[in-house]
């Protein structure tokens, strides 16, 4: 079985405006076309089970609506993560957990936030009382040049202050970051999800380095589909010169046991 842990996707209406103006920002070739029902062809395609799709409310005033679309999408193989802005009370989050909803994605770029900024906190606190996976976008950003505010210190700080925050660093730790993330973040108490790595990184024995110093019980499959291609990625991993035990846990049973407990 294979469970993507990085997926996006809009609701119908929105889609086709949404996917054009990303599309344009990272010069990147969609592989599906942004609605629910593209990425669910998608996963047939590449023999994908079940896909988390992250949301990121770049305004305050869409976690509302970004929660209620959640709810709707919300099914045996689709695991929407709900959004949370940092001008948000931090009380939503408790509204987002009984809600039935298992995680938030944060966005430091989308949403304009340093990762380890005191003022969220709060919003980190109430996450890790109410049990909540947090997926970080983390590392560099193809839409965003250089910019720091989702670096590899920052999320090990976090991970540090609410040590029982449930942190999801995506893109092996840190895009284009990897150098730092083996120094740093690998073999920490946190979970790295692989997407947008194998193609990316120019030296894949860092990749292999990286995995080797981390928990195999800790890492997960993720494409970022539709900016990573589900059918390659998943090829990919299989191709990896790792033991099949290894492929099996990153695949689906570590993603299993984190969405279970
Ligand atoms: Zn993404």
């Amino acid at each position: 079985m294979i469970i993507d842990f990085h997926t996006h996707a809009f609701p119908d209406d929105i889609a086709e405006r949404a996917m054009s103006k990303l599309a344009y920002k990272s010069h990147l070739t969609p592989s599906h076309d942004g609605t629910i029902s593209g990425l669910i062809k998608s996963m047939d395609n590449a023999g994908i089970a079940k896909s988390i799709i992250c949301t990121i409310a770049t305004k305050p005033s869409q976690s509302e609506n970004i929660l209620k679309w959640c709810l709707k999408i919300k099914s045996e193989r689709i695991i929407p993560f709900a959004s949370i802005h940092p001008e948000n009370d931090s009380g939503f989050v408790k509204k987002i957990a009984s809600s039935g909803i298992s995680g938030i994605k944060l966005h430091p770029m989308y949403q304009k936030f340093f990762a380890d900024d005191e003022r969220m906190f709060p919003i980190y606190g109430e996450i890790e009382k109410e049990g909540l996976i947090l997926i970080f976008h983390s590392g560099f950003d193809i839409a965003f040049p250089a910019d720091e505010r989702a670096s590899v210190e920052r999320i090990l700080k976090v991970a540090e202050k609410f040590p029982g925050l449930k942190i999801i660093a995506s893109h092996t730790g840190g895009w284009k970051m990897w150098d730092r993330v083996l120094r740093l973040l690998a073999g920490e108490d946190i979970w790295l999800e692989i997407s947008m790595t194998l193609k990316y990184i120019d030296a894949p024995e860092r990749f292999y380095q990286i995995i080797k110093k981390h928990s195999p019980d800790r890492i997960l499959f993720g494409t970022d589909a539709p900016w990573g291609n589900q059918s390659e990625d998943a090829g990919a991993v299989r191709k990896l010169s790792i033991a099949a035990e290894l492929k099996e846990k990153i695949f689906s049973e570590n993603a299993l046991s984190l969405l279970g407990g």
